[in-house]
């Protein structure tokens, strides 16, 4: 197969967006030479608890964070937040993959804590079929491959690999380890601590504006 752009989708709720969900993707999109992340902010995420903040407060933090970066890479998709069904990734990808195309390489982004739950999301073997897996780096998963044996012969150290197949690979790229969660940081807003260093500054301008996470 011919070698091909790699689109790759970065999925989550974003309650709220932070540095750790952005500076790792952009030195990732240098080290895999990404032309394009497409943010994909889930609605009702089915995997975890629901969100603080609405999905129209997600959207527009994320909105605020992608033009603080101040750089050409991120763009959003919708779709989930507009969905009136729960967020199932697999359908997703199934509904990305019918707009892309068969061969057109697809990625899809997430923390190595991800990883690790990745064989409990609904499907996670199907998904597999719709897209790669790019992995970032993240403070304290670091220690668990052991619990990547279900995908030791998809595991690739060569990201260009990607390119030349629709989906099926997964690639762990050494992106910087940020101990930035978005738990931490509506504890900390709770407890009216500070996040200067963990949100960009409008994020942190609409946050009080709002009101969110007192
Ligand atoms: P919470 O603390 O509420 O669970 P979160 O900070 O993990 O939230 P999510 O929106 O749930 O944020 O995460 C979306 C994706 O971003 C997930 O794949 C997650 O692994 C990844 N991610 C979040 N924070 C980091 C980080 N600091 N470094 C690398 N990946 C991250």
């Amino acid at each position: 197969m011919a070698k091909r752009l790699l689109t790759a989708f970065y999925g989550g709720t974003f309650d709220p967006i932070h540095n750790g969900h952005l500076q790792p993707v952009i030195a990732l999109a240098k080290l895999v030479n990404l032309k394009r992340v497409i943010i994909l902010p889930n609605k009702i995420p089915l995997h975890r608890k629901q969100p603080q903040a609405t999905p129209n407060q997600r959207l527009m933090m994320t909105r605020l964070a992608i033009a603080d970066t101040q750089c050409e890479l991120f763009i959003i998709d919708e779709r989930e937040l507009h969905s009136p069904k729960p967020s199932l990734t697999v359908e997703t990808f199934k509904s990305i993959r019918r707009e892309y195309g068969p061969i057109a390489p697809i990625g899809l982004i997430i923390g190595q804590d991800s990883l690790l739950t990745l064989p409990q999301w609904h499907r996670s073997q199907e998904l597999l079929e719709l897209c790669h897996i790019i992995v970032c780096t993240r403070p304290c998963y670091q220690h668990y491959s052991s619990s990547y044996l279900w995908i030791e012969n998809r595991l690739t150290n060569d990201p260009t690999a990607m390119c030349y197949q629709p989906a099926g690979l997964v690639y762990c790229a050494a992106t910087p380890a940020l101990a930035i969660s978005a738990s931490e940081i509506r504890w900390r807003l709770h407890a009216i601590l500070p996040c200067c260093d963990l949100l960009t500054p409008s994020v942190q301008g609409y946050i009080l504006e709002q009101g969110l996470y007192r």
